[in-house]
């Protein structure tokens, strides 16, 4: 801890400024401390492992562990990878620039479509979100080349040249491998960047995205493929789907529909083949030779400030674990994780739970009618810990064939889960199943299933420990349990009920309130000025909310406590969003990123609440005061 600086005036720098000063960021990363430094210890462990399994000196439990490794065998195989250059990628190369017109393009359409070559739109099952107990299909825009449509705007124009700039000269060394005349490779640049101008008019920002319940517009068949017209909507849908062809789909980005015409037509043909060529060799060279691999993480590298691309090994793993996700987290926490520990979290939980239900109940702007429906809604949460007992199917299906290349195993095992996804269509959603895998440091609540998600890996210190107090503890994974429950009462979650439909069970009254509440908190972050820029208070809301009400429920158990220590508290909290940085990945985050800055997490959340200013003493000639007034606790 940092003794000249004041708690009351930071409570961030306070707790975190004296490691941040000494420490190092490592070469091949954006940044580290809190979640990320348990990142990298997650990645060693798991990369030692990895490499005794490959050298027979670890056993091999399960089939699905078997095919992650020889993915990474694969992977790691740098004297082929070197060997073959740009050879595995050429076939698809090539079969994109013998793309003559709209004809061939959609007679070759369910081909490009199941091995997912770059389309001019996005297209997947979902969970249906009026109907949580069933899918949808779903259908939205391609991404563009910048991190979201506000850098194609006015006021960005100086970052826009400039990370235009470095993707320009990225794609500029890719293309010279190919056997693309000098010419048209300047020809595939520009017509490349035009389609994606377009793009950029059409689909959705972060800030747009963050408000996912908007995503939910059904609309016939019919209408779609009237609008989607150059492209055979229904023929790919009858060659994929056969009779149960589905007579709506739901549109996430209406104003992307509306527009389609604009972007993918006759005239158009060329720029989306050429955009298509560069997108596929950009993507696919992350499985090629160590050299095109390297060029082709110069602008994702620039985005985030990282100098160094990491190892051939980091690379192996990362794409074995991630691949291999849910078996990869299934070993990691049997192996890592114990069962004790399982027990204790769940309990944690359960007293969350429990403690959230008794405050709603007491809460003073809400009718009782909502009021029981909340609680209804807390009852029904489905809390699942550490790690899934069963395998998903998908991975039955996931053979690696060791004498193919990289990139067609990647292709190939991508296509699998492509297709086991389309397969959903037509089946019940099944709720057992796990969105995060349990090797991820990270935490998360599902607004279809009603159900909160805590990995193994996030299940240590600072956040969790056995060695830490109980106050610290709740400091720490208490308030992410917290905050991830309030998730289920963010401006989204507080849009789906107790079984995660899209449904309303606010009385107008109280859900006017609620709107305001979320203006409030809007208006608490909306333009805080930091080094790297100005935060967007409406793109981080629900975050915020989601970190208030984790505060709000783990101060209450606080209070019933004996030998609460409301300092550990306090510290644990900002010690856990540690965090230091590359300056591009901070601009970058204030950008597309749904939470708020670090720094903001640890030092905001607090001023709501007169615990911190009982505990600390803090004043209003301390600098983290806030008027009563204007202090927010929502949940
Ligand atoms: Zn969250």
């Amino acid at each position: 801890m940092n003794k000249e600086i004041r708690i009351q005036d930071d409570l961030y720098a306070y707790v975190n400024q004296e490691w941040i000063d000494k420490a190092i960021i490592p070469d091949d990363k954006p940044m580290t401390g809190g979640f990320n430094t348990l990142v990298t210890e997650v990645e060693e462990l798991m990369m030692k492992d990895f490499s005794l399994m490959n050298k027979g000196k670890l056993a091999i439990d399960n089939e699905y562990m078997k095919q992650a490794i020889a993915l990474y065998r694969v992977a790691l195989n740098t004297k082929k990878r070197n060997q073959d250059g740009l050879k595995p990628a050429l076939k698809v190369l090539n079969m994109i620039n013998k793309l003559q017109d709209m004809g061939q393009f959609n007679r070759k359409l369910k081909d490009l479509f199941i091995n997912d070559l770059p389309l001019p739109f996005k297209m997947g099952v979902d969970v249906d979100m009026k109907d949580s107990t069933q899918h949808c299909l779903m259908l939205m825009g391609p991404t563009t080349i910048l991190p979201d449509t506000t850098y194609y705007k006015e006021n960005m124009a100086q970052q826009k040249e400039a990370l235009l700039g470095v993707w320009t000269q990225m794609v500029t060394m890719l293309l010279e491998k190919t056997p693309l005349s000098k010419e048209e490779q300047t020809l595939y640049i520009s017509d490349a960047l035009q389609f994606d101008q377009i793009i950029s008019t059409l689909v959705k920002s972060q800030e747009e995205w963050s408000e996912y319940t908007k995503a939910y517009n059904p609309m016939s068949l019919r209408k779609v493929s009237g609008l989607f017209k150059p492209i055979k909507l229904r023929k790919l849908l009858t060659v994929l789907f056969g009779e149960n062809i589905p007579s709506q789909i739901i549109v996430a980005e209406p104003r992307f529909l509306e527009g389609f015409a604009t972007l993918f037509n006759e005239q158009n043909f060329l720029l989306y083949k050429h955009w298509a060529y560069i997108k596929f060799l950009i993507g696919s060279s992350t499985y090629l030779s160590e050299e095109l691999r390297e060029i082709a993480s110069l602008y994702s590298r620039t985005l985030s400030g990282v100098a160094v691309v990491p190892t051939i090994e980091k690379q192996a793993y990362n794409l074995a674990s991630n691949m291999f996700s849910e078996p990869v987290g299934i070993y990691y926490g049997k192996k890592y994780f114990g069962e004790d520990a399982k027990k204790d979290i769940i309990e944690i939980i359960e007293e969350i739970i429990a403690t959230y239900k008794d405050r709603v109940s007491k809460n003073d702007f809400l009718s009782l009618s909502t009021k029981e429906k909340a609680i209804l809604k807390l009852d029904k949460i489905v809390v699942k810990a550490g790690y899934p007992d069963q395998t998903d199917q998908v991975y039955d299906k996931m053979i690696v064939n060791v004498r193919s290349s990289l990139l067609k195993n990647v292709m190939e095992l991508e296509k699998i889960t492509f297709l086991h996804n389309l397969e959903e269509l037509n089946k019940p959603v099944d709720r057992t199943k796990w969105v995060m895998p349990g090797h991820m440091v990270n935490a998360c609540y599902n607004p279809t299933s009603n159900d909160i998600t805590f990995p193994a890996a996030i299940l240590q210190a600072p956040f969790y420990s056995f060695k830490q107090t109980r106050s610290e503890n709740l400091g720490g994974i208490g308030a992410v349990i917290g905050h991830e429950i309030s998730h289920a009462f963010d401006n989204n979650g507080a849009q789906c009920d107790e079984n995660g439909n899209l449904n309303n069970w606010w009385t107008k009254e109280d859900f006017q309130q609620f709107e305001k509440k979320t203006e409030d908190m809007i208006e608490q972050y909306d333009g805080i000025e930091l080094p790297w820029g100005k935060v967007n208070g409406t793109l981080v809301v629900s975050e915020n909310i989601a970190d208030n009400g984790g505060m709000a429920v783990t101060l209450e158990i606080m209070k019933h406590m004996p030998n609460a220590s409301y300092k550990e508290y306090f510290i644990n909290w900002a010690r856990i969003w540690c965090m230091k940085a590359r300056e591009n990945i901070l601009k970058l985050l204030l950008q597309v990123d749904v939470h708020s800055p670090a720094v903001l997490r640890a030092n905001m959340t607090p001023r709501n609440f007169q615990e911190w200013y009982d505990t600390f003493g803090v004043t209003k000639d301390d600098r983290m005061y806030i008027e009563p007034n204007k202090r927010i606790i929502i949940w």
